[in-house]
C-alpha cells in the first residue's frame, strides 16, 4: 500500500470525545507527515502519535494529536513507520515478549521430556556410574547400618548349629573370591518375618535365614543361592537400585520445590537397602552370573533352579506360610528356572 515511500494504514477513526468509530485510512508520507482520509484532515508528524506496544497481532488504537484515536491492525505498518520514524526495534517489548512465549513452551517441553528421559534412562545410568565411586566406608557403613536395623526390627538371632553357619561362610568366601570381591562375610539369622529369605547387602554381607536352610535343599543348592547373591554384589546391584530410589527421592524434591526433604535422602538410603526389590534385569544378571560361578566352582550351575523350585514348593504349603519372602524379591520362579537350566546345558 505504499506510493513513492508513503504508507496507508487501514483503520477507524474515532473523533475526540466520542466513542462512535468510522472506517478510514492514515496516509503516511515519506517523511512521516500524516493525513486523515477521507476529509484530508493533516494530523501532524508521526512522531506526535502515542504508539502502544504492541501485543502480538491484537489491534493498536494509536493516540492522535487531536485527543482522537485511530484503531488498527495493520501492526506491520505501524511497526515499519515506528522504525522508520523513531527508529523503534519492531514490535517493542512485549511483542518481542509474546514471541518468546513460543520459545517458552518448547523449552519447557524439552525440559519436560529431559526430565522424563532422565528418569527412565538417565538415573539408572547414573547410578551405575556412581556406584563404584562411592567410598567403600559409606558402602559398608550403611550396610552394617541396615543389619543393624534388621536386627532390631524383624530379624532374631540364627538357631542353626555354628558349623552349619560357619560351613556356609566358608562357601560364600569361596564364590567371592571367585568372582573377584574381598570383604563381605556371612550372617545366619531366623528370619521372623522374612520367613526362607537370602539377601545381600553392598558391603557383600550376605544374610541366609535359618528357616531358608531348614527347607532341606542340599549343599549346593545353598551354594547356589549364595552364587546369586555374591553375583548381586559384584555387580553392585543394591548399591544401584538404592541410588535410583535416592535420585529419584531427590530428582523429585528438586521438582516439587521440596527441597527441605531433599537433604534427608542420603539418610535413608539403609531404608532403601533394606527394600531391595531388584528389577527383573537385575535378578536374570545374577542368576546368570551366579550359575557361571558355580560351574568355576565345580559344581552343578543347575542347583539354583533346583532351590528355586524347593521355594516354590514350600510356598504353596500353608504350614510355611513365610516361605515366598525370597520369591517375592525374585519374580518369575518358572521362567527363572527355565532360564538357570538352559544356561547350564
Ligand atoms: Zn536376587
Amino acid at each position: 500500500m505504499s506510493e513513492a515511500g508513503s504508507l496507508r494504514i487501514a483503520g477507524c477513526h474515532y473523533p475526540a470525545g466520542s466513542a462512535a468509530g468510522q472506517a478510514a485510512e492514515l496516509h503516511v508520507s515519506a517523511d512521516g507527515a500524516l493525513r486523515l482520509e477521507p476529509g484530508g484532515r493533516a494530523l501532524g508528524h508521526w512522531r506526535g502519535l502515542r504508539v502502544p506496544e504492541r501485543l502480538g497481532r491484537a489491534p493498536r488504537v494509536l493516540g492522535l494529536g487531536d485527543g482522537g484515536g485511530f484503531e488498527t491492525g495493520d501492526n506491520a505498518a505501524v511497526d515499519a513507520c515506528e522504525r522508520r520514524f523513531r527508529g523503534r526495534v519492531a514490535g517493542g517489548r512485549l511483542h518481542a515478549l509474546e514471541g518468546r512465549w513460543t520459545i517458552a513452551w518448547l523449552a519447557l517441553a524439552g525440559l519436560g521430556f529431559s526430565i522424563f528421559a532422565g528418569f527412565v534412562w538417565g538415573i539408572p545410568a547414573l547410578a551405575a556410574r556412581v556406584a563404584p565411586w562411592l567410598p567403600a566406608s559409606v558402602v559398608v557403613g550403611s550396610s552394617e547400618e541396615t543389619l543393624a536395623s534388621l536386627d532390631r526390627h524383624v530379624l532374631r538371632p540364627s538357631r542353626l548349629p555354628a558349623a552349619r553357619c560357619e560351613a556356609l561362610e566358608a562357601t560364600r568366601a569361596r564364590l567371592a573370591a571367585r568372582a573377584g570381591l574381598s570383604g563381605g562375610r556371612l550372617e545366619c539369622r531366623r528370619g521372623g518375618a522374612f520367613g526362607a529369605n537370602a539377601f545381600a547387602l553392598p558391603s557383600g554381607l550376605v544374610v541366609i535365614t535359618d528357616e531358608f536352610v531348614e527347607l532341606g535343599g542340599d549343599d549346593d543348592e545353598l551354594a547356589g543361592v549364595l552364587a546369586h547373591e555374591v553375583a548381586h554384589v559384584e555387580y553392585r546391584h543394591g548399591l544401584r537400585q538404592a541410588l535410583q530410589g535416592s535420585l529419584l527421592t531427590l530428582g523429585a524434591a528438586l521438582l516439587t520445590g521440596d527441597l527441605a526433604n531433599a537433604g534427608s535422602f542420603i539418610a535413608h538410603l539403609p531404608v532403601v537397602l533394606a527394600g531391595l526389590h531388584y528389577s527383573r534385569d537385575f535378578e536374570r544378571e545374577a542368576d546368570a552370573r551366579g550359575a557361571a560361578l558355580m560351574r568355576a566352582e565345580g559344581r552343578d550351575p543347575r542347583a539354583l533352579a533346583r532351590a528355586l523350585a524347593r521355594l516354590e514348593g514350600a510356598a504353596r504349603q500353608k504350614e510355611r506360610p513365610a516361605a515366598p519372602a525370597w520369591l517375592s524379591d525374585h519374580p518369575d520362579t518358572q521362567e527363572r528356572i527355565a532360564r538357570i537350566e538352559a544356561l547350564a546345558r
